[in-house]
């Protein structure tokens, strides 16, 4: 999508500290950290939301998952732990309209999602 800034992000049209890439995810630091360590990863497929997913996605959604495995560890964050979130939508908390999970960690977090 021409206007998606992830889109951007993906040709590189956009710079961004990318921490993993692959043919079909692209991992990348948050530009506002909320955590010692914040990355988003996306589909480099542009899908609005989560609720945009098609069956034809499931394959890419469960790569996606364990893509966010592999840079926690590799970011060595997977032993203590860590959190991935999805907003979704307007009451979800979503800013930015293409599919991306947040991968929290660095520190303890609270027990309760806010
Ligand atoms: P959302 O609220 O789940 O849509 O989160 C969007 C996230 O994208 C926020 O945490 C922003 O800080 C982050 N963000 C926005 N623009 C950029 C960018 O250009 N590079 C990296 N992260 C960005």
């Amino acid at each position: 999508m021409s206007d998606c800034l992830f889109c951007k992000i993906v040709a590189k049209e956009i710079p961004a500290e990318i921490v993993y890439e692959d043919d079909q995810v692209i991992a990348f630091k948050d530009i506002n950290p909320v955590t010692p360590v914040h990355i988003l990863l996306i589909p480099k497929k542009h899908i609005s939301d989560l609720t945009a997913i098609e069956s034809e996605d499931k394959e890419l959604i469960g790569h996606l998952h364990l893509t966010a495995v592999k840079v926690a560890e590799k970011i060595g964050i997977a032993k203590d732990g860590f959190r991935l979130v999805n907003n979704c939508k307007e009451y979800g908390g979503q800013v930015v309209y293409h599919l991306h999970f947040h991968l929290l960690g660095g520190k303890q977090l609270g027990t309760r999602p806010s």
